[in-house]
């Protein structure tokens, strides 16, 4: 027999754990938050999928990105680091030139959990001003790194009329996947569907077969009859 005390205790502990790992499971749910709208993929049945690719901006990589999407004339949005855009500010000028959107993904790139709401707002309020500076003059969406989230956060989003996008089909997440240009082709064009939001890395030098795929993924989905929106002209869509 274990004594009343002990198994209030026990109650507990098992109460906490519980409330902690469902924080947790909600922290990275692409399609769940508490406050506020999150996006993950848009309703539709018309063939459009928007291409995102996240950080950077990186020198030396991002015009290689910029013009695989000027040849195959598509328009991708680019969720970007503060702290790079502020080190290459010429590398956001060239993509918003090129007519990409431009993204805020942080000032630091850090998880926006267990993080206070002025750290909160100056990282996010601090990134829109440097992609004001890049020329990006029409609405600025939002994307937490790693997928992050949990109260502050989106309670700060919520309260300023910012989206939350996440995405609905992410090859990189999977090593496996990640390490083959071959393999991240074939899970888009698996995972994607009308309304589809794809999530690539190709803004560091260890992403090379996501950079590499960029072109097979768009030429892929181009021949099943999808077009490419970027994700401010996804969220336009009514149908
Ligand atoms: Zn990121």
């Amino acid at each position: 027999m274990i004594g009343k005390r002990t198994r209030v205790t026990l109650t507990a502990a098992v109460a906490i754990i519980a409330v902690i790992a469902a924080a947790f499971q909600i922290s990275k749910s692409r399609t769940f938050q508490f406050f506020g709208e999150i996006v993950p993929r848009v309703n539709t049945r018309q063939k459009v999928v928007a291409l995102t690719f996240d950080d950077g901006p990186t020198p030396g990589i991002t015009e290689g990105v910029l013009s695989i999407l000027n040849e195959e004339g598509v328009k991708a949005t680019f969720f970007v680091i503060g702290e790079d855009l502020e080190r290459n500010p010429e590398e956001g000028r060239k993509i918003v030139a090129a007519g990409h959107e431009l993204g805020n993904h942080t000032y630091s790139h850090e998880r926006m959990v267990l993080k206070t709401p002025s750290f909160i707002e100056s990282e996010i309020e601090r990134t829109d001003q440097l992609i004001r500076q890049a020329g990006y003059q029409s609405a600025i969406h939002f994307r937490p790194p790693y997928g992050k989230k949990l109260i502050l956060l989106p309670y700060f989003l919520s309260k300023t009329s910012r989206k939350t996008i996440t995405w609905d089909v992410e090859p990189d997440s999977y090593p496996e996947i990640a390490a083959d240009a071959n393999r991240i082709i074939a899970h888009v064009m698996e995972k994607s569907s009308p309304g589809s939001i794809i999530l690539l890395h190709v803004m560091y030098k260890s992403r090379g077969e996501s950079l590499k795929a960029v072109k097979g993924i768009i030429t892929g989905l181009k021949g099943e009859g999808y077009s490419f929106k970027t994700v401010s002209e996804m969220l336009t869509i009514t149908d």
